[in-house]
């Protein structure tokens, strides 16, 4: 049976293995359990650890995932890939980013808590978990995110900087990791109490991607998303072949990231789209009171690319509208 409460996998070369590891239960009594699917290729070679879903809304991840998991060979793999297909099990139930299933001082966002804590609330126990049994005996890693509500990203892949204090080789290999992917925005930085980071503090070769929109996945989308993950496998040689990607424009670095709030709150009328070239001035969106008025113009504040806009119809003050990258 798929997802049978184990304590860890069996690793057989050549074999496909899912199960659950019992983080203890939910407030009904039930148990909690951490799903995992693991490919262990016939030869031998390097781990790969590749999370999903931590945020539960974002589960063009976890479809990513399971179609890989789904359709790759184990026959012609080097090495093995661990993967947890949605590491926020009840976030994705209810559909949240966060776990809400969790009380004070939760719930917490897992991607602020590395390397959490084996006796805080679930979410720390869950990072403690991925930090100490899913990243430290991986030689790579790779985290999956999808834009949160009420945004949409171009699609970009994040890679460490010397500010991450991780040597020059990490910053080379994880580069030349996160650029196969296929994403057309390369984003350097981090965020601090992030799994990726937690990766970069143990040495690892690592990044995390961001692609889609909350709660939703489209064929595209989704077909996207598997094959960057075999796209990485192929890349570290754990799978025969070249990484595949069609861009719609070249692979591009960011310098750096502008973000447009509102003063206002209204309709929301967008202008421009993400991933659209715009040069300084150029109008990304309006806003509308609900008499008719426009109220605000929102414009480029420098030459760039549209890297994020605001999904949403409405909009209130202090919201997000769009952020603009500046690039290399
Ligand atoms: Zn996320």
């Amino acid at each position: 049976m798929q997802f049978e409460e184990k304590k860890w996998f069996e690793g057989k070369p050549g074999t496909k293995e899912s199960f659950a590891i019992r983080m203890g239960e939910m407030p009904n009594g039930l148990p909690y359990l951490l799903p995992v699917m693991v490919l262990s290729g016939s030869e031998d070679g390097p781990t790969f650890f590749v999370n999903a879903a931590m945020h539960g809304d974002e589960i063009l991840g976890t479809e990513s995932v399971r179609q890989a998991w789904k359709r790759i060979n184990v026959a012609e793999m080097k090495g093995r890939a661990v993967m947890i297909p949605m590491a926020n099990v009840a976030g994705v139930g209810t559909r949240t980013r966060r776990n809400v299933l969790e009380m004070y001082p939760g719930p917490h966002d897992m991607n602020r808590v590395f390397p959490g804590n084996p006796k805080g609330i679930m979410t720390e126990r869950i990072a403690n978990l991925i930090a100490e049994r899913f990243i430290g005996p991986a030689d790579f890693v790779f985290d999956i995110h999808c834009a949160s509500v009420g945004g949409e990203w171009l699609p970009y892949v994040h890679v460490p900087t010397e500010a991450d204090g991780v040597s020059a080789r990490v910053i080379a290999e994880s580069t030349r990791l996160g650029r196969a992917w296929g994403a057309p925005m390369i984003y350097p930085g981090n965020i601090h109490g992030s799994l990726v980071g937690e990766a970069y503090k143990q040495g690892k070769i690592a990044g995390s991607v961001e692609f889609g929109v909350a709660n939703f996945s489209t064929r595209p989308e989704r077909i996207w998303g598997r094959t960057g993950v075999i796209n990485l496998f192929q890349e570290m040689g754990m799978l025969p072949g070249e990484p595949e990607y069609e861009l719609e424009q070249e692979q591009f670095t960011v310098k750096s990231m502008s973000k447009i709030i509102t003063d206002r709150g209204g309709f929301l009328h967008e202008r421009a789209k993400a991933g659209d070239r715009v040069s300084e001035g150029d109008t990304l969106a309006l806003m509308m009171s609900l008499d008719g008025e426009e109220i605000a113009t929102f414009e480029a504040p420098h030459d760039g690319v549209v890297a994020r806009r605001n999904t949403m119809g409405v909009v209130g003050t202090g919201d997000i509208i769009a952020y603009v990258a500046e690039v290399v």
